[in-house]
């Protein structure tokens, strides 16, 4: 009798090398030997996935998105293969498939899919018979059949989408550290792990730049109530539950500090101050699928204004290009754009009810003579873009200034 089934995704660092592959084999057996039925997750090996990034920008600046995704799908696709070889080895009956091949459907938005069903038959039919399947994380495929990629990170997507599907009892997220943390470990080692963090905080987290989970696997998570157990590949430790309600007395003021360096800013200058100039511009980069976040902009005392907006890195070219065409069509001026700039953010449900956090989170960047170029605030977090050169020193400040740290 089975014990139930567990989902398993192991990271780009916990199948780096052979080593590795085989520790993650080890591990997948040992749940086997308990009982367990078990679905697993792969990344592509190590940084495989920057690297054919790489490889593809040196043939074509502006790849086709669909080749992209050709590509890319391609790293996973290894690391299945590697990884049922080494349970075989093991004497375990295991068998790997491709996105495709699982059935995860997705729409055509190339790079960014996103998953429309999953016709997990497939993957039934040989738990039935009692092998382990290993799924290529972070890839499906459209109903005409071509090849898609779901963003990156979007390994943990896979991970939680068949967790729900297949109503599984646990989905663990195997990385390279002990869970969440409150802020990112490599960045200040008195970070803290948290045992426990809501759905909504760890949303806004990796919203911000944790980039420890995808934030679309954790809107997933939320929506069907599926737990998450974020823990280390390297041990046997217990890590983080992310869950829909913390067993905390009161909510806690401020539950982490996150940077975020993988973002532009992208200035229009000289804007005409009239109405349906700033939709004219999002509208023209909503159609080409930039997805534009920070916006800010002032209120006029001549006739025109500036506009600045966020953008993730990678679309810096094609932003620029559509807005640098529209600001011309409505006789702005130059266009400008700003790659050395981080975001910093304060994440925290109790924030909601405690006023003072803005002050002192604003007190503490003065207090490092660093100066703040835009603001934005949720319900439940305040960020800050700053120069790139203050980044560390002012979330490290933060961490200690709230009392994350241990
Ligand atoms: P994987 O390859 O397993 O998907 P990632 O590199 O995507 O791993 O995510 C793990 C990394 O996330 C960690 O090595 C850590 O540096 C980083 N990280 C950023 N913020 C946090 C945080 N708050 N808690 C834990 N890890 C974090
Ligand atoms: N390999 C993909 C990436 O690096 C997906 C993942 O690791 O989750 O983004
Ligand atoms: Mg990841």
């Amino acid at each position: 009798m089975s014990k139930g089934l567990v989902v398993q995704k192991f990271g780009g660092s916990s199948v780096a090398n052979v080593e590795r592959i085989q520790n993650v084999a080890k591990r997948v057996v040992s749940y086997k030997k308990k009982g367990f039925d078990l679905v697993v997750v792969v990344s592509a090996l190590g940084d495989t996935t920057d690297e054919l990034i790489e490889l593809a920008d040196k043939i074509n600046r502006e790849p086709s998105e669909r080749e992209m995704d050709m590509l890319l799908s391609t790293g996973e696709q290894i690391s299945v293969a590697l990884l049922a070889m080494a349970i075989h080895k093991l004497g375990f009956e295991a068998i790997s498939f491709t996105g495709a091949q699982v059935g995860i459907i997705t729409d055509t938005s190339h790079t960014r899919a996103r998953i429309i069903k999953i016709n997990a038959d497939k993957i039934r039919e040989e738990l039935k018979k009692g092998k382990i399947v290993i799924v290529a994380g972070f890839q499906g495929v459209t109903l005409s059949q071509d090849i898609t990629t779901l963003g990156r990170g979007g390994s943990d997507l896979t991970a939680v989408a068949l967790a729900k599907e297949l109503v599984a009892i646990e989905c663990e997220i195997y990385t390279d550290v002990d869970g969440i943390y409150t802020i990112d470990p490599r960045i200040e080692p008195k970070a803290r792990k948290i045992p426990e963090i809501t759905y909504d905080e760890m949303l806004e987290m990796a919203s911000l730049g944790a980039q420890v989970m995808q934030a679309r696997s954790i809107e997933v998570a939320k929506k069907f109530d599926v737990p998450i157990h974020v823990r280390s590949s390297f041990s046997d430790n217990s890590g983080t539950m992310i869950i829909k309600e913390a067993k905390r007395m009161e909510d806690v003021l401020i539950s982490g500090v996150t940077l975020n360096k993988n973002e532009a800013k992208i200035t229009i200058c000289n804007v005409p101050d009239k109405p349906g100039v700033a939709a004219k511009i999002f509208k023209e980069l909503s159609e080409n699928g930039v997805n534009v976040d920070m916006i800010v902009q002032n209120v006029s005392h001549t006739r025109s204004t500036d506009i600045s907006f966020t953008v993730g890195k990678a679309e810096v070219h094609k932003t620029l290009k559509i807005t640098k065409r529209v600001a011309k069509n409505i006789s702005a001026g130059e266009v400008l754009a700003d790659e050395d700039i981080a975001r910093v953010s304060i994440v925290g449900v109790g924030m909601k009810s405690h006023p003072g956090v803005a002050a002192k989170m604003f007190e503490v960047l003065a207090h490092n003579k660093c100066n703040i170029e835009m603001i934005s605030t949720s319900d439940i977090s305040i960020s800050c873009i700053i120069k790139k050169k203050f980044a560390e020193m002012a979330v490290k400040s933060l961490h200690e200034k709230f009392g994350l740290g241990k």
